[in-house]
């Protein structure tokens, strides 16, 4: 009997060497590429049912096109709630930022396989992880065929009547959608007149792509908390001519939605701060390299009581951006969100006016290459990969009708004309990862690690429900 029992053991053993038991059994995901939504999605549900002890999937609400805000929260179940400190990781609000939505889905995936180390395990067991890879679905599908901030809140850019009528769509077949300029074969390229962006000219109006699928609101300038804020006598950062000043920030209200805490996405968000009490929480983000910890409205000011937190998120946000340039040897720096450009109603203000959670804005990718020797500490701060080169292509008149189906009449093209295509890098990597993409995350993870370790575990201790919020 012993040694049948021993025999069967053996052959335990060795069928699970072959046949690995329950988690991990699944396909990996190979953090060097770019994730689909429905990937994402399929990723979060393989979790929830193989580390079930340890996780809880849920929707916080849905999109205009009813796509699943999905947060995954990760704690060990077996421990009461109420003795554990909440941390929150919200990514791609801009839907084009899809390495942030990659860096929040590893981070998930990590805790669960990393769970039964001692580390992990300590931070199971006294903190909750609640983590949103993609707040923005719509926007973050829209982003494979073009790189799109905004929601896709319905949105009628041609005035015709109805919404999204001349979606930009590859009618060459090279994969990407280009930006139509007019000219003969020999017009030099800056001479090239535009026309319009990649598509049939589905609404027959003879403008190419001129309703696209995107709303034009940045959901992150669209929080209930001084929307719109605009105060000129007080702020001479307002008029400072900065890269991000003009435009969709803080001098002027386009971009903002009709008011704030109006947009599904954002709504779902803020109704998540209300009911899951955490106390520190970060927004995931590409664009730059940087830590940014509020204000974005206004400066610090030490004589005021709501700035009592603002020297505790400056000193946690030195450190992060220290980690992960060590990590992934490119260059991360750490600024008040405000002295880098101010803006109003954006998430890390309201988490933190509102609700008193420890608040920051981690931007994990800026593509390009870093300029050493620029005043800018931007520029000083890139991925350091090469980019595409603008790809231009022609079409002759015939071209046009026999390989892209198009009417050259209706486009008004006189006689010699054609179309040029210019394929640009933010076209060419839509729906693509950039080089050294798994650095990036695994830098996002030992971040998020020390974000975590940068609260007093055991239970919530900043963070407050405003009575007329109960
Ligand atoms: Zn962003």
């Amino acid at each position: 009997m012993k040694k049948f029992l021993s025999m069967l053991l053996a052959i335990v053993m060795v069928v699970s060497m072959i046949i690995p038991v329950s988690a991990g059994s699944k396909k990996e995901l190979d953090f060097k590429d770019r994730h689909t939504f429905a990937e994402v999605e399929s990723t979060l549900k393989d979790l929830s049912k193989d580390y079930s002890t340890i996780t809880e999937l849920f929707s916080l609400g849905t999109t205009w096109r009813e796509n699943n805000i999905w947060c995954l929260k990760i704690t060990n179940k077996s421990i009461d709630d109420s003795k554990k400190t909440g941390i929150a990781v919200i990514a791609n609000i801009h839907g084009g930022e899809q390495e942030a939505g990659e860096s929040a889905l590893y981070s998930a995936v990590t805790l669960c396989k990393e769970s039964t180390t001692k580390e992990i395990k300590e931070i199971l067991d006294n903190y909750i992880i609640y983590i949103v890879p993609v707040m923005n679905p719509d926007g973050y599908i829209q982003s494979f065929v073009l790189n799109n901030r905004p929601n896709l809140h319905p949105t009628d850019h041609n005035g015709n009547g109805v919404s999204f009528s001349d979606p930009y769509t590859d009618i060459n077949g090279d994969g990407f959608i280009s930006t139509i300029y007019k000219g003969t074969k020999d017009t030099k390229e800056a001479d090239r007149e535009k026309i319009g962006m990649e598509s049939p000219d589905w609404d027959k109006n003879g403008k190419l792509g001129d309703d696209p699928r995107t709303s034009g609101i940045d959901l992150n300038r669209t929080f209930n908390y001084n929307y719109g804020r605009y105060d000129i006598e007080t702020d001479p950062e307002i008029n400072k001519e900065s890269k991000s000043v003009v435009g969709s920030d803080a001098t002027t209200t386009n971009g903002n939605g009709k008011a704030g805490g109006t947009e599904p996405e954002v709504k779902a968000i803020q109704n998540f701060f209300a009911k899951y009490p955490v106390d520190a929480m970060t927004t995931v983000h590409t664009g730059q390299q940087s830590v940014l910890y509020p204000w974005c409205y206004r400066a610090y000011d030490p004589n005021n009581e709501l700035d009592d937190q603002i020297p505790h998120m400056k000193a946690v946000s030195e450190k992060l951006a220290k980690i992960y340039t060590d990590y992934t040897g490119r260059n991360f720096y750490s600024k008040q969100s405000h002295s880098d450009y101010p803006t109003s109603a954006e998430m890390i203000d309201y988490t933190y006016g509102r609700h008193r959670i420890n608040s920051y804005t981690i931007e994990v990718y800026g593509p390009g290459m870093s300029d050493p020797n620029s005043d800018d500490i931007y520029y000083r701060s890139l991925w350091n990969n090469k980019l595409p080169e603008t790809k231009w292509q022609f079409y002759d008149q015939k071209q046009i009708k026999e390989e892209l189906k198009l009417d050259p009449d209706s486009l008004g093209l006189k006689k010699g004309e054609g179309l040029w295509f210019k394929t640009d890098a933010r076209a060419q990597m839509s729906g693509k990862a950039p080089t050294d993409q798994d650095v990036m995350v695994k830098g996002f993870y030992e971040v998020l690690i020390e974000l975590i370790k940068s609260e007093e575990p055991g239970g919530n201790n900043n963070y407050v429900l405003p009575e007329y919020m109960k």
